[in-house]
């Protein structure tokens, strides 16, 4: 830019700084780095600006200004998002709710009514004094906000049990595309009319700003038991999976470990002593009263013994309960030490099938030359395959996407879904095209019109446009044409 000419930008500026004042519009090259990406790393983008707004009155003000002026806004929690939700759209807006952080606990309603800048752990640190908790627990829980998890409709070890964030969301606040606000608190468990609230939740971004959050809050259970379990191969572990929920046993958590996210814990904590020859290990948590905790864990021994159990280690005091879990929660900080890039592949098959997609991913990865780890919650049958690769050699990064793709496409093939909790953002968009024909795609973008009539609500992300999958060549599994017809079929 010359100088004392005018940033083409500068009254859009000028009017966002009149709106939430000096200190909380950014648009120094510097202090934009941070915001050109989520977790998500090898996409980046450069906002324009970020706007850091302090209540819901300001979201609004300032997003009836970007309607006006057709300006593109990036609504964004923490940035933790791995499927690019929150990587701006260049010269874009960023959104950031992170300085909407009331939070209140109605104990009596068993509720918490909260904004969207709080992290979800504040959440249960609030209500743990009376005895409650907020369930949806995503691993990064320390960092994600409400908000993000609201728009990403996110999961976490607890759901095989207590549901997603949508199942755990009982009303919520939205500022939509033009400024305007809905409130979407029902008073009661049935409330007249179409759900908007499910809609919202998992909208990505597109259909509005979330602005407060009503949220469950459950019991905190009278016990709880870990279990860790390890096994002679990967498949003994999914098939004990498949048998404890067969066996109408309801646990807190099913979580799996495959042989190469042991050595990866064992080598980030050597101190927890894991089995680094068992083909798979298996996390499972139970909670409730103390009667039913031993009465299931006897059926657990059982099934762990006809599935090549090699050895089982149980802790019911927190300390120890919290180091078993922290195998689990160690392996991605482990695999970043180590690896130069890393990319999470998530996608959803049906239990009962886990066994089989994860041999036939490993056999994929293995044609491909790419390394893969699988930690994942199983319970839910939702897999996390971890590849990793070094970008800087050539035509690796390449064939680590191929592979991703070849999980996607395999995971439709087995009757799941293209994503389990991580959402569609940028990474996945071509994915919707092969999950969902042009008449769904159509009317995802009829409803997002709705909400968003100028199209400024974080586009380029989620749902494709007709076009876009046009040129990705249209593929969809459900007409029979499938994206990597080489895939054996279930
Ligand atoms: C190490 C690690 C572990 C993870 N583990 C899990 C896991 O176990 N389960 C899981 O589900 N996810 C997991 N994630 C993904 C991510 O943490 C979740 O998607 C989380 O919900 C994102 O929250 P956030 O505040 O970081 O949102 P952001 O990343 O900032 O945004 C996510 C999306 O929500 C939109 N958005 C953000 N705030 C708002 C708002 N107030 N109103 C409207 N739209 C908004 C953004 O535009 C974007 O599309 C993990 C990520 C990492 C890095």
């Amino acid at each position: 830019m010359l100088e004392g000419s005018e940033h083409p930008n500068s009254s859009a500026i000028a009017a966002f700084r009149a709106i939430v004042g000096d200190r909380w519009v950014m648009d120094e090259p510097a202090a934009l780095v941070p915001y050109e990406c989520d977790a998500l790393f090898h996409l980046c983008e450069r906002p324009m600006a970020v706007v850091l707004p302090a209540d819901e009155e300001e979201v609004c003000k300032v997003l009836r200004y970007c309607a006006h002026h057709r300006i593109v806004v990036t609504p964004r929690g923490a940035g933790t998002s791995l499927s690019g939700g929150a990587t701006p759209v260049m010269g874009s807006v960023v959104l950031g709710l992170n300085r909407l952080r009331s939070i209140s606990i109605l104990p009596e309603a068993g509720q918490a009514l909260v904004g969207p800048g709080v992290r979800n752990v504040m959440v249960s640190e609030h209500a743990q004094a009376h005895g409650l908790f907020f369930a949806p627990d995503p691993s990064s829980q320390s960092a994600c906000t409400v908000g993000g998890n609201v728009a990403e409709n996110a999961g976490g070890v607890h759901c095989v049990k207590y549901g997603l964030t949508v199942n755990n969301v009982v009303g919520a606040r939205l500022v939509d595309g033009s400024g305007s606000v809905l409130d979407l608190s029902g008073s009661s468990l049935d409330t007249p009319g179409f759900d908007f609230l499910s809609l919202i939740t998992g909208s990505e971004g597109l259909l509005g700003l979330i602005t407060e959050a009503r949220l469950r809050l459950l019991p905190v259970p009278p016990k709880v038991r870990v279990l860790l379990a390890f096994f002679l191969t990967p498949r003994d572990t999914c098939d004990a999976v498949t048998s404890i929920i067969s066996a109408g046993i309801v646990p807190a958590g099913l979580e799996v470990m495959d042989n190469a996210s042991l050595i990866a814990a064992d080598s980030y904590s050597p101190g927890l002593r894991l089995r680094t020859d068992a083909g798979g290990a298996l996390l499972c948590e139970l909670d409730g009263q103390s009667a039913e905790i031993e009465s299931w864990t006897e059926q657990i021994k059982a099934i762990f013994k006809q599935h090549s159990l090699l050895e089982l280690r149980q802790a019911d005091d927190q300390h120890e309960r919290l180091e078993l879990w922290s195998a689990r929660k160690n392996i991605l900080p482990a695999l970043l030490r180590t690896a130069r890039d890393v990319y999470v592949a998530d996608c959803v098959v049906p239990r009962r099938l886990l066994g089989e997609v994860l041999d036939r991913i490993n056999q994929m990865a293995a044609d491909a030359s790419i390394e893969v780890v699988q930690s994942f919650h199983a319970g839910d049958g939702n897999l996390h395959s971890v590849l990793r690769y070094d970008s800087r050699i050539e035509g690796e990064e390449e064939r680590a996407m191929k592979l991703a793709d070849q999980i996607m496409a395999l995971a439709l093939e087995a009757g799941g879904s293209i994503s389990g909790e991580h959402g569609i953002g940028t990474e996945k968009l071509h994915g919707m095209c092969w999950q969902f024909g042009a008449d769904e795609i159509d009317i995802f973008a009829q409803i997002r019109k709705l909400f968003d009539p100028h199209s400024i609500l974080n586009p380029g992300k989620a749902i494709p446009t007709l076009h876009r999958c046009a040129e990705l060549g249209g593929m969809h599994i459900h007409e029979g044409q499938m994206p990597h017809p080489d895939l054996p079929r279930f």
